[in-house]
């Protein structure tokens, strides 16, 4: 990828994480596909069945600067080729992991170092006033294909 668009990636929110909201450096920023690239490229190779509401789209569209969002390391590693919904339940999940299985994290809870809060999992560019920079259709696409990825095979 060119230069220009990485800052076009880049500036979509203003040097932010897409997801958590940390300020990345622009050397250090990692691009996330919204509609993951992975069941495309599956698909595609595979030959099998893409969705009705995405039949539309190609490789090309996936690739396209309104499918990219500028993440930190550990939030594009852990989106990895989640969908976003799938992204948000996953975080959801993360205290209670904590608490089954790491003795230091309840120890530390038992002794009033963390305190938990049940909140919803918003994710930066949602709490922007300029959400629209992300094209609405490949939003709504990627809402869609959600509910429809188990019809993949
Ligand atoms: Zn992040």
């Amino acid at each position: 990828m060119n230069k220009k668009d990485r800052e076009i990636i880049f500036n979509k929110y203003n040097g932010h994480c897409a997801y958590c909201g940390e300020i990345i450096n622009f050397k250090d920023m990692q691009i996330d596909h919204i509609i993951p690239k992975h069941n495309f490229n599956m698909h595609i190779s595979n030959k099998y069945k893409i969705p009705e509401n995405l039949n539309h789209l190609t490789l090309a569209d996936i690739n396209h600067i309104d499918n990219l969002n500028p993440t930190c390391r550990i939030c594009n590693k852990w989106k990895s080729t989640y969908h976003i919904e799938l992204f948000r339940s996953e975080l959801s999940e993360q205290v209670k992991r904590l608490n089954k299985y790491s003795s230091n994290y309840r120890m530390a809870k038992k002794y009033g170092l963390i305190k938990e809060e049940i909140k919803p999992i918003v994710f930066y560019f949602e709490k922007q006033n300029n959400v629209g920079i992300i094209s609405k259709d490949l939003a709504g696409i990627a809402q869609k294909h959600l509910k429809k990825e188990n019809n993949f095979i």
